[in-house]
């Protein structure tokens, strides 16, 4: 156990229990203006975290940033298309000036562009992977070399169920898909210099990105809901709240064990 970490030990219960408040750091969660990004800033701030809060316009970041600070936690919004070369190295070096080195990054930033395949135009597959693929490459590649000098690094992917394949989705899929193996080899590279990287797939989570879902295939949300809850072995849709609560684990130091894994959740078990 790293000797800067905080720990206390707790004597009502009448043992010796550890009780461990991990060091604080900088966390960088892209597309954090809503939805996972925003629920996965929120608890690492409420971890501790500094959070550099990264969105494609700043001030779509106001109501994340605020949330945290009204809490007393620190945050800072930051404007970028995480698919421009330029404009990621100008975030991550503003992120490193105002906060200081990242050592936490969630790559969540994403878009949905699904049609079936022979529908599907070129820009619509170039996109979700610019977004995705080339911005989580971007974003960790600018990222690495504070977490290589911190000896210390936990990188975070957002993948999805989709991964495994979905009608509609062939872009999104494979993106998704590349995303694992894009996290286990920076796994393989990283490790060696006490750097993590793993994957969270998400099932049905309840986003303004789902609801779009049912907008696109015009169904009433509460009805496509249900049908995808029918389906569910919890018996419940996911929340932003689930997955924050799985980047969480995967930021703590006592994680540091667990690395190039793609972890489902997605309320039943997937191939
Ligand atoms: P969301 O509500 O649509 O939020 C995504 C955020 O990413 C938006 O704020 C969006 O900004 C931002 N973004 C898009 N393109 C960007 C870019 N180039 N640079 C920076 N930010 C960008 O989506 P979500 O449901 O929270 O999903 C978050 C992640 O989880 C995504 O990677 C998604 O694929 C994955 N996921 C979601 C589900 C689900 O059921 N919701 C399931 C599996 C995986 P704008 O609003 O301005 O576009």
């Amino acid at each position: 156990m790293s000797d800067t970490a905080e720990h206390a030990t707790a004597s009502h219960t009448g043992m010796n229990i550890d009780t461990h408040r991990d060091t604080p750091r900088i966390a960088i969660v892209t597309g954090a203006a809503r939805g996972i990004g925003a629920a996965v800033a929120t608890r690492l701030a409420a971890d501790g975290h500094s959070v550099a809060a990264i969105d494609l316009d700043e001030e779509s970041c106001a109501q994340t940033v605020d949330a945290i600070k009204a809490k007393g936690g620190s945050a800072l919004a930051v404007g970028c298309d995480v698919s421009d070369e330029a404009a990621v190295a100008a975030a991550v070096e503003r992120v490193a000036a105002d906060l200081g080195a990242p050592t936490i990054l969630v790559n969540n930033a994403g878009i949905l562009r699904d049609n079936l395949l022979f529908k599907m135009s070129v820009d619509d597959w170039d996109m979700v992977m610019n977004v995705h693929l080339r911005g989580a490459f971007l974003m960790s590649r600018a990222v690495q070399s504070h977490m290589v000098d911190a000896r210390f690094g936990r990188i975070v992917n957002l993948s999805s169920t989709s991964a495994l394949g979905n009608r509609g989705q062939s872009n999104y899929a494979a993106a998704k898909a590349g995303m694992q193996g894009f996290t286990k080899t920076l796994a393989i590279e990283l490790g060696k210099f006490g750097v993590t990287a793993n994957a969270i797939a998400p099932g049905f989570i309840e986003t303004a990105m789902t609801r779009a879902t049912a907008e696109r295939i015009g169904v009433d949300f509460d009805a496509f809901r249900q049908a995808l809850i029918s389906q569910i072995p919890v018996g419940r849709s996911g929340q932003p709240e689930d997955i924050a609560a799985i980047a969480s684990f995967l930021a703590r130091e006592e994680a540091g064990f667990v690395s190039g894994q793609v972890i489902y959740a997605a309320g039943g078990p997937k191939d």
